[in-house]
This record gives C-alpha cells, structure tokens and sequence, in this order.
C-alpha cells in the first residue's frame, strides 16, 4: 500500500524556514512563518497562561474525558469573547477543536453533510490552508475578487462584483479580521454590504477569526463577526485561541454554529458533537481550559488582555516605523499602507524575483507571494528591512 504514495508537495512556508536556519549571515531576517516573537525573536508563553497552567496542575483532580463538544465552560467563554451579544447565544452550538485548523475543517464537514456538491468561495488570496483543506475535501471551489496589487488595499468593488455569482446554498468563507496574507481588510461597512449580498443570495458565511485581538483591539476585531452575526440568520464561525493566547502547539480552537432559531440548536449542536467523534472523537483539552480559565476570571483575564494589547501595539509601532522609514527612503507615500493594513501580516506587492533577490542580497527571508510577518522585525532591524525593499521593489 504505502508504496503506492506519491510524494506530497513540500509546505513552501516550512522549506524557507529551512533555507533562513541554513543562511550563515548575521543580519538575516525571518519574516516568514506566521507566529508571533518578540524583539529578541522569541514566541513568550503569556502571562496568563502560565498561571492557568500553575493553577490547573494544583487544581485538576482527573484527565477523564469531558464532553464530545468539549468542556461545555470553553463553548460559553468562546461565544462570550467572540460574538459577545450580537446573538442570543442560545442559539449558537459550539464545539472545541484542534486550534483554528480544526474549526475550519470541522465547518466544511458540517458544510458538505448539509450537500456534497457546495461551493466554497475564498478570497483571493486566502491562507493557502483554506484552499488545500477544501480541494482534499473534494468540495466545490471559487474564488472571490480581493486584494489590488497596485495598491494593497482591497478592491471592494471588483469583490462586490465576482460574488454576484453566489448561489443558494453556497458557502462564503470570510476572514473575520486581519486578513492572512495582505493585512489588507474590510471596513465595517463593507462587511456589512457583503453580509447583505450573502443573505439575498440565500448563501452560508463561514467566519475565520484567527488573530483577534491583534489589529484593531479585542472587541473592535470581532465587530466584523459579531455584525455578520446580527445581520445574517446563520452563520459560521471558526475562531483560534493559537496567537491570542500564544498557545500554538495546545491545538485550540472553536467552531460555533449559530441557528437561525434556539429550536434548532439542539440538532445543530448534535450535528457538531457526531463530527467531532467521526473525526477524532473528544476534541483536545488543556489549551482550551487554560483558555476558560482566563476568560472567566477577572485577574487572569485583565492580565492576559494588558499582554495582548502590548504585542499588538507592539506590531502597529513596528508597522509605523517602516511605512515611516520607507516614506524617507522612497521620497513617496508608496508604501504607506504598511501602516494601514492590521494583523500579523502585510503583502507588499513585491514580484516573486524581488522577494528573491531580497534574500540572496539581503538575507530577508518573506513568503515568495510578498508576505511578511511584522512581528519578525525590530526596532533595529526595520531600517535594513526598509532599506533592502526600497533598493529592489521597482
Ligand atoms: N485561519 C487563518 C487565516 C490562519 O492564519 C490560521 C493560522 N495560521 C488558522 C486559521 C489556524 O491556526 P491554528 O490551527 O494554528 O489555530
């Protein structure tokens, strides 16, 4: 049997992290994977975390299973701290799954059960998970118009225009902030008007919301979700505790469901309660305690949130500093948008030769589409970076 495998594409993200640990030059800079590190390049356990983790070893009396949804506390903490009073939450079904990944598979398995021949529509671009997870799923694919290369902004009437094409019973996958790979994003506004076409069009929306709490501030990132939520009958929501509460390796994350009445709950939360033990049974545990923990206790909470708000005021610095420096540099408001875009990571329009040849003369090391993860930088490093961009972007 194994023989018969046919070797699978190597992850390109993974393969530079490769190449960088490989580059003997000092002044190399990462700015490839998607994880968060501080100005000496470190991913810090939070605060909070550690805490909760003190606190559960000393409290935790068995490591029995809990509940096919997971612990039903980290449901509640989720819909609390995503969707906040946008919905009653007795509609809403949730269910603990391996981080944000699982959320997201775990919604195209509830998508397809409901019909196998569903169209999922993506940005263009999306994180390229979004693509493969559907294309191995064997689901239906499109994509919806997004990001202006020109100008790195999104291109809101080109998005507006390709998702006239929706049909009844597609499924609409939406980035619920800081979208992966521009930064570029949608205004309130906006998300309001896509939410309008989706429900005229009788199409499903699925929220990803990977990095709350790193653009705009905690509740400000979920506005988007917790619009679409008030506005749409139903909806998806797939949320990731893996950067906000920087527990990537845990594997925490949560789908919710949201019905369009609370006599549907029941059914739907079922459904997501059989897809978890189709696929791995109970989802895992610990990050997601830690995570209940924090958000329901006050001190834990207050502290986790100040450390949250320091490394997302922290990128936004880091954002400033180069769109400031490049303005210098370029004698131009080019590169402004730096500033402007909001998340972990900001698409720079580079051709895929300038990315190389950054890193051949510059040891910078960005995915090869122009992404680049803010928190790779430092103060130190923003001028190399910006000097390296500025002699090689055409
Ligand atoms: N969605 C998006 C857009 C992401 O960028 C990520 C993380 N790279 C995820 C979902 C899921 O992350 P995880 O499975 O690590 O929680």
């Amino acid at each position: 049997m194994l023989s018969n495998l046919k070797p699978q594409p190597a992850d390109k993200i993974l393969q530079l992290m490769q190449f960088y640990r490989e580059d003997p030059r000092e002044t190399k800079i990462d700015l490839g994977v998607g994880v968060y590190k501080d100005a000496t390049g470190h991913t810090p356990i939070m605060r909070a975390i550690k805490a909760a983790e003190k606190q559960l070893w000393d409290e935790e009396t068995t490591k029995s299973y809990t509940a096919l949804s997971g612990d039903p506390a980290f449901g509640a903490a989720m819909k609390a701290m995503v969707l906040g009073d946008s919905v009653d939450h007795a509609r809403v079904g949730a269910i603990a799954t391996p981080g944000g990944t699982g959320a997201v598979r775990q919604a195209l398995e509830l998508a397809k059960l409901v019909d196998p021949e569903t169209t999922v529509w993506t940005s263009n671009p999306t994180w390229p998970n979004h693509v493969s997870i559907i294309k191995f799923m064997k689901l239906n694919h499109a994509e919806y118009a997004y990001f202006d290369e020109a100008s790195c902004t999104v291109d809101f009437d080109a998005m507006m225009d390709s998702l006239k094409a929706l049909k009844a019973g597609d499924v609409v996958l939406l980035h619920g902030c800081c979208h992966n790979p521009t930064g570029a994003n949608l205004t309130l506004e906006q998300y309001g008007l896509v939410a309008d076409l989706i429900a005229e069009k009788g199409a499903t929306a699925l929220v990803d919301i990977a990095y709350q709490g790193f653009g705009d501030g905690l509740e400000e990132d979920a506005a988007a979700t917790r619009l679409l939520a008030s506005k749409l009958p139903e909806l998806l929501v797939a949320s990731s505790c893996s950067k906000n509460f920087g527990i990537y390796r845990e594997r925490t994350g949560c789908l919710m469901a949201i019905s369009e009445t609370a006599e549907q709950t029941p059914v739907t939360q079922g459904t997501l309660n059989y897809l978890n033990r189709q696929n791995y049974s109970f989802p895992p545990d610990h990050g997601a305690r830690l995570v209940s923990m924090i958000l329901t206790d006050e001190a834990l909470k207050a502290d986790w949130m100040a450390e949250l708000e320091e490394v997302r005021l922290g990128m936004l610095g880091l954002r400033q500093q180069l769109a400031d420096e490049l303005k210098r540099l370029t004698n131009s408001d080019r590169f402004d948008f730096i500033a402007r875009h909001r998340g972990m990571f900001s698409r720079i329009g580079a051709s895929p030769e300038e990315v190389l040849k950054m890193r051949e003369d510059f040891g910078i090391y960005m995915v090869g589409d122009s992404r680049m993860n803010i928190a790779g930088l430092n103060a130190e490093t923003v001028p190399l970076l910006a000097a390296a961009i500025a002699k090689t972007c055409k």
